[in-house]
């Protein structure tokens, strides 16, 4: 089915707007359970699959338009770590990444939440792309669904323990649909995962971050910081001119963080850019007295930035000075580079026309 930009996406509703939509159409309450079970816990492609769906509802569905997105899944990459990543194709044909990533008896997923991005980290893959649009819950968590089935042909029992929105685009710049997208894969009539099992990357878009601690959920956040001062900030991620780190982190600071829970600060280490033992001091100045930890990322290379990745003596060196500072840290091993998986590689083919550009407001 192709996706129309007014159309209601069934994937994309709540189970209570699930349950109104069900309603207009003539239908019993109790088949708006049934109908989510089969669009969430079974994953269906198409509502020809929900069987116990009288007819007539379906026919009523699809006479108004109703839809069902669903990604197609276009290529696998595995990589000899046991990283997957796939490609996955929108009703509207854009492409997508969406990564597995298995980790001892843990299995997480890198989840996108844009087409492209807006946001124009300069070490960054899907910068490259610009944004062309976002995508909507239903593409969202749609992901998970197509992963589990490919899990469940390829690993059997395996299951998905762990979302990470750290995909293609800044997740808070499409905040309804990501929020939206964590309603849905905590419902316990759908995939039921634990908000402390999901985390929200940003780069630190300050607005989004306050309106997401006024929401109802909770899930984990991670901030890239990847540099010590604005002066090195301004230049590898743009948006820290509208929002520099002294407002980013007393943003941070205000945040309704819950106990025992820490913010995750990502920091990847660019060659003679940012992984300075000076660096190293002012960053664990900076999270000094935070609930945190920080995640320090060597940049894994790839021909769309200018950058390398830091020798090992050198990555071994910050990361122990900043540990030494009190700050917990940990060394983040890069995972399927050999597929362009692993953290800011992910670019698909797709080029997009400039008319398509989206510009971050
Ligand atoms: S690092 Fe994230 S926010 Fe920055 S350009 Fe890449 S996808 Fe966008």
């Amino acid at each position: 089915m192709s996706r129309a930009d007014n159309a209601i996406d069934l994937r994309s509703l709540s189970l209570e707007e699930t349950k109104e939509l069900v309603a207009k159409h003539g239908g019993k309450p109790y088949r708006a359970q049934q109908l989510w079970r089969w669009v969430h816990d079974k994953g269906i492609r198409s509502l020809d699959e929900a069987s116990n769906i009288p007819k007539s509802l379906r026919a009523s569905f699809d006479e108004a338009g109703v839809i069902l997105s669903s990604l197609h899944v276009a290529e696998v990459q595995r990589s000899v770590d046991g990283t997957r990543k796939m490609r996955l194709e929108t009703s509207d044909g854009r492409s997508i990444e969406s990564v597995l990533i298995p980790d001892g008896d843990k299995m997480t997923q890198c989840i996108s939440s844009q087409v492209g991005c807006a946001l124009d980290c300069q070490f960054c893959a899907t910068a490259k792309l610009g944004l062309m649009r976002n995508l909507t819950a239903g593409e969202i968590v749609d992901q998970v669904y197509v992963a589990k089935a490919l899990l469940a042909e390829e690993m059997p029992g395996q299951r998905i323990t762990n979302i990470v929105y750290m995909g293609m685009g800044e997740p808070l710049h499409n905040f309804a649909h990501v929020t939206q997208s964590l309603r849905i894969l905590t419902s316990d009539l759908g995939a039921n995962l634990s908000y402390r099992r999901i985390t929200v990357s940003t780069v630190g878009l300050v607005p989004g971050i306050r309106k997401l601690g006024q929401e109802d959920i909770r899930p984990n956040l991670a901030v890239s910081l990847n540099a010590s001062n604005d002066e090195v900030r301004d230049v590898i991620m743009p948006i820290n001119k509208k929002y520099p780190i002294a407002v980013l982190l007393q943003t941070l600071r205000e945040f309704p963080l819950e106990k025992r829970r820490r913010i995750t600060f990502e920091y990847v280490l660019l060659a003679g850019v940012n992984d300075s033992l000076d660096d190293a001091v002012r960053v664990a100045k900076l999270l000094k007295g935070f609930p945190c930890k920080l995640n320090v990322i060597p940049f894994n290379p790839h021909p769309l930035a200018p950058y390398k990745r830091p020798s090992v003596e050198v990555i071994d060196a910050f990361q122990q000075r900043v540990r030494d500072l009190g700050i917990a840290t940990y060394l983040r091993t890069p995972r399927g580079d050999d597929i362009a998986a692993a953290c800011g590689q992910l670019a698909n083919r797709e080029e997009p026309k400039q008319s398509e550009l989206v510009q971050l407001r």
